[in-house]
Parts: structure tokens; sequence; C-alpha cells
């Protein structure tokens, strides 16, 4: 083993001030950086003048860059270089692959640390003033993806066993956004349950979209990827603390913009 080293690091859901100190001090000092479409510009404003930078984009529809070659690529520069910084947004594991990328270092006997971040499943909800718990209204959440190939892949969820979800959070569920309130309805959700998109959380230009589940299953409602979809009955509360959220006195709980 050489004494080279990756690191995973998450970047938080974008906005620089969210990113954690170890975080930081990793991108001053890095050699290489590999870096995701969700790494914000303003955290890529940051970095070590001097890193190698590879950009390794993915969209959610489209895989710029196949799994296999960026954990591959990960491995050829932990032959060349010392501090490799993988960075990642939000959290290196919500969704975020870091566990196949650590398979394949294991594999190749490549020391690696995992420096976790602020995951937009959660920040996301609390820049908009939705609490994802909230004693009496929902004690319980859950994280789980939109995204498949095509709906077939959705219809294995267990929909029913997800009407006890206090607050459900999808992630990459903008595409699907439609089917996925359908299948909620028939899974036992009730249809006036509201819902929540939250795109670009955290950033200068965040945007908050409320809605019900009848709404998004039944009306083409637009919505900007990437974008966090909240269903749950404290999304209410984005509407009580809204106004609050724009003073500047409060400008610690994010900005807002509801319609
Ligand atoms: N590891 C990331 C999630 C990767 S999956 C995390 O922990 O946050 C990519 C999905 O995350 C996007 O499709 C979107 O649903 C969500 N997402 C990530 N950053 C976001 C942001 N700033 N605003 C809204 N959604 C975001």
């Amino acid at each position: 083993m050489n004494n080279s080293k990756v690191f995973l690091v998450g970047a938080g859901p974008g906005s620089l001030d969210l990113l954690t100190l170890k975080a930081y001090q990793l991108l001053k000092t890095a050699d290489v950086i590999v870096y995701d479409r969700l790494v914000s510009n303003e955290i890529m404003d940051e970095i070590n003048p001097n890193a190698h930078l590879h950009y390794v984009g993915k969209q959610e529809s489209e895989h710029t860059i196949p799994q296999d070659e960026i954990n591959k690529l990960l491995v050829h520069y932990a032959h060349k270089y010392k501090k490799i910084v993988r960075l990642k947004g939000g959290d290196p594991f919500v969704f975020g692959r870091g566990g196949e990328e650590i398979v394949e270092l294991v594999k190749n006997n490549i020391a690696f640390e995992v420096v976790p971040g602020i995951s937009s499943s959660v920040s996301a909800l609390t820049y908009a003033g939705i609490p994802i718990t909230h004693r009496g209204v929902s004690n319980n959440f859950l994280v789980m993806t939109g995204h498949t190939c095509n709906t077939d892949g959705l219809d294995l969820v267990p929909w029913s066993n997800l009407q006890s979800v206090g607050t459900i959070v999808i992630l990459m569920g903008v595409r699907n956004k439609s089917f996925i309130a359908q299948k909620l309805i028939e899974g036992g959700k009730p249809s006036k349950t509201p819902v929540a998109f939250i795109e670009r959380a955290t950033r200068h230009d965040q945007k908050v979209i409320t809605s019900t589940l009848f709404e998004v299953a039944n009306k083409e409602i637009f919505v900007e990827s990437p974008a966090v979809f909240v269903v749950g009955e404290t999304v209410q509360f984005h509407h009580q603390w809204n106004w609050f959220l724009k003073e500047e006195s409060l400008e610690g709980l994010g900005v807002s913009v509801g319609i």
C-alpha cells in the first residue's frame, strides 16, 4: 500500500457555510478533486487553486461517466497523487454511491476516509421551514429515491406500507413525481396530504413549491431539478413560518420563497 489516501467528502447541499470544517480543510489541501454536478460553484471557488480537477458530473437521467469508470479513476489517481478528494453533493452515503467507490478502493488496497456531509434529504426541509419531525404531527421519516430507468422499478415499492410514514422525502423524484403521488394515494395516503418541492435548497436561488398529493398526481406542475420532494403534514409549517424566514433576524433558518 502506498501512502496516498482517498477522501470521500460530503459537500453538503450547496451553501458554502454548510460545508464541514474538515471538508473545507481537505479542499484547501487536496492534490486532486474529483467532483459531481451537485457540488455548487460557491464551493468550487474555495478549493486549492493548484489542485488537479476532474469533473464526473451526472445528470439524473444520464450518467455522464459510468460508475465503474469513476471507481477506476480514483484508483488511478491514488497511484499518482497523495491526497485525493472525491467530492459529492450532500452526504457521500445518501444515494451518493460512496460504498461502490470504497469497494474498489479496498480491492486495490488503497486507504480511504469518509467525511460526512449535510444531506439535502434533511437540510432542504430545514431551509424551507419544514421540520422533518414534529411532536404530535410526524414522528418518523423515510428517505427514498424516485429515480428508476422506468416506472416498473417504482412499482416494486411497497406503497401501502408508506401510509404510516410521517414525512416521506423523495430524492431524484422530479421526473416521476405524478406517478409517485398517484401510487402514494393508491397506497392509502390521503390525497389532501401536503407536498413541497424544494428546488436548489440552501442556495441563494432556492425555491419552494407547495401543493397536495392530489394536485401532483393530476396536474402538470413545473419543478426544476435538483429538488427534494416532501410529502407529509409538517409541510404546513412552511406556510406558518415562511414570513418569519424572510425576516433578517431569523436569517439563520435559511431563505424560502413560497408560492
Ligand atoms: N448525496 C446527496 C443526494 C444525491 S441524490 C445528498 O445527501 O443530498 C441527488 C438528489 O439529491 C437530487 O436529485 C435531489 O433530489 C437531491 N438534492 C441534492 N442537492 C440538492 C439541493 N441543493 N436542492 C434540492 N435537491 C437536492
